[in-house]
């Protein structure tokens, strides 16, 4: 079973392979992924958050873009158009529990992915829903919220998760 990696866990600084053979090791790690997701409250999730260095990302489409028959598994998704318009997304990750980062990100794109029947998809997302794919596609090459953000913040942000994991280890100790 893949468990959820925490900053700064390597695998979140790495860039994840394009996958070749969507083989049963493929589905067990999006099984697994969909799984750390849904038990973590997440909307969306890449491999590289579960020590994974694959590219693919789970996001929980229907629910985001309010359209049936999304598939919630992309592989080797790429971003084929992005809005030059970009809005203010108030985000937070599963690798950065209790943290809330504000980034820009554009208010519509395009992506064009592998679903885990091998068929080729094209989603066209906006808002929340383009943010989350855009947040997840951007875990793939090693990006990360606290890569968006200026030097200062960066510092309070991983105060903040240091004090925040203490607490965690505390709990966990009794
Ligand atoms: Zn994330």
């Amino acid at each position: 079973m893949h468990k959820l990696r925490l900053y700064p866990d390597v695998s979140l600084m790495q860039k994840a392979e394009r996958i070749g053979n969507i083989d049963s090791s493929i589905k067990k790690l999006a099984d697994d992924m969909l799984s750390v997701m849904a038990t973590n409250g997440g909307i969306g999730l890449a491999a590289n958050q579960v020590g994974a260095l694959k590219r693919i990302v789970v996001v929980r489409a229907e629910e985001l873009s309010g359209i049936d028959d999304l598939p919630s598994v992309f592989i080797n998704p790429v971003v084929t158009q992005s809005s030059s318009e970009e809005v203010d997304s108030s985000e937070s990750c599963l690798s950065f529990p209790a943290l809330t980062f504000v980034v820009k990100r554009p208010k519509s794109l395009v992506i064009r992915a592998l679903t885990l029947d091998e068929k080729e998809t094209e989603v066209e997302a906006n808002d929340l829903f383009a943010a989350c794919l855009s947040h997840e596609i951007e875990h793939l090459d090693g990006i990360t919220l606290i890569d968006k953000v200026s030097k200062t913040q960066k510092k309070i942000y991983i105060d903040k998760l240091n004090r925040f994991k203490k607490l965690i280890a505390k709990h966990s100790a009794k």
